[in-house]
């Protein structure tokens, strides 16, 4: 316990060494030993630490459903977990931009701003795929193939039907099942090992994302930037911590405490996919769920569990509609509630995904897909916060249906703080 307070107290040492250093550096001249230093050191140390937990993401998302899958024991309990947790993701993602409509609403985040003036940079969108496509690829031609892409719809849905196969075949896939258990363990090994990196590498990787977008980036900007954090911190607070205090009768400040080393990893990364090792270590060993539920919930969460990214959408698209001039009536927050929340259940949790889905939903509605270019540039900080909110989300909704099922251990989430 007290190494595991000592790491979380350098992970966020870690975390603010590295922003003041970020801004800091912003401000030099560009020279070489900047450079250097930027390019060099903190690009290495930040994409070692980076890879080392990615590298874990596919087999742990893998064996961790599956294993989930198992220690529920029968079909019937899953349906019933799966059926809460479905119903909680998707419930929260269509609060979370119905808040985040109506805060925009009231604060007119793009009133005043010149367009011209704020439409220096292409956008540069990847890809965009229709609902369909996605639906059509959630069951994958060849899972092999699947998992050396890291298509983690296609891997959640092998996962699951291989679970859920060897418990409707019971003694017989025994020796599997106690293959993929030991593997489980091994990773969960490995994740605990790595984190002694995270100190240095959430340092670099905060430090470097700071000097290249600094504060400058942010002024013509900071009206919608601060929308954006305003409507994800009014979401943390009113729906998570509102439901750990109503639903859950916990308490939420504990929660933040415990759940504080994954926020900074998820903070610095900006990918829920990455931080997933250390959420589902941190929800186990620090929040009191059992393996099983965190096993199951983490997983599905963070590829389908979005509130933060539809948060920035929600704020987004009304943004770009008064910059552009273009009214939205009501049928079109309608649209953007329905288009966002499914947007969220078909991306993976990487870095800046949201800004590519946000070009569907504002086809959606009609509006210039051309006004990403506005908001890309401050899109990266906002990126981090919005990962933040995620993984949150899917830790709080994994605690409650916990929770709920008897599988979690009220020492636990209260033992961390008070020895802290
Ligand atoms: N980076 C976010 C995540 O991984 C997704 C996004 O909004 O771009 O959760």
């Amino acid at each position: 316990m007290e190494q595991k307070n000592s790491l979380t107290r350098r992970i966020l040492t870690g975390l603010a060494l590295g922003a003041g250093t970020g801004l800091a550096m912003s401000y030099l001249p560009s020279c070489n030993l900047r450079d250097l230093w930027l390019s060099g050191l903190f690009d290495l140390v930040g994409g070692l630490f980076i890879n080392s937990i990615r590298m874990l993401v596919v087999p742990l998302v893998f064996v961790s459903l599956f294993c989930g899958i198992n220690s529920l024991g029968d079909i019937s309990r899953l349906g019933r977990i799966g059926g809460k947790t479905m119903a909680f993701y998707l419930l929260t993602t269509g609060l979370a931009i119905t808040l985040a409509l109506i805060v925009s609403v009231v604060v007119q985040p793009g009133q005043g701003l010149n367009m011209a003036e704020l439409s220096k940079h292409e956008p540069t969108i990847a890809s965009r795929q229709s609902m369909v496509k996605t639906l059509q690829n959630i069951i994958p031609n060849n899972p092999v193939a699947a998992m050396a892409e890291g298509n983690m719809l296609q891997i959640i849905f092998v996962a699951l039907l291989t679970g859920i196969s060897a418990t409707l075949v019971g003694g017989r896939a025994k020796p599997v099942v106690d293959l993929f258990e030991s593997a489980n363990a091994v990773i969960m090994k490995m994740v605990m090992l790595l984190m002694h990196l995270a100190p240095y590498g959430v340092f670099a990787l905060i430090a470097k994302t700071f000097a290249t977008v600094g504060l400058d980036a942010m002024m013509p900007l900071l009206k919608y930037t601060l929308t954006v954090l305003f409507a994800l911190l009014l979401h943390m607070t009113l729906i998570y911590m509102g439901a750990l205090k109503l639903i859950g009768r916990l308490n939420p400040l504990k929660f933040f405490r415990n759940f504080l080393p994954a926020m900074s990893v998820g903070f610095s990364t900006a990918s829920s996919n990455s931080t997933l090792p250390v959420t589902i270590e941190t929800v186990e060993m620090r929040c009191g769920v059992s393996g099983s539920v965190a096993s199951f919930c983490l997983p599905l969460g963070a590829t389908i569990n979005m509130d933060g990214t539809a948060i920035m959408q929600g704020v987004a698209v009304v943004f770009i509609a008064q910059v552009y001039g273009i009214p939205l009536p009501l049928s079109s927050f309608l649209t953007v509630i329905l288009t966002a929340t499914m947007a969220s259940i078909g991306t993976a949790g990487v870095p800046g995904v949201g800004l590519i889905t946000l070009s569907m939903v504002l086809e959606s509605v009609n509006l210039p897909v051309e006004g990403i270019a506005l908001i890309i540039g401050v899109d990266r900080i906002l990126d981090m916060a919005r990962t933040v909110t995620n993984i949150t989300g899917d830790a709080v909704c994994t605690i409650l249906v916990a929770k709920s099922e008897g599988e979690f251990d009220a020492t636990v989430y209260n033992a961390n703080n008070s020895s802290e």
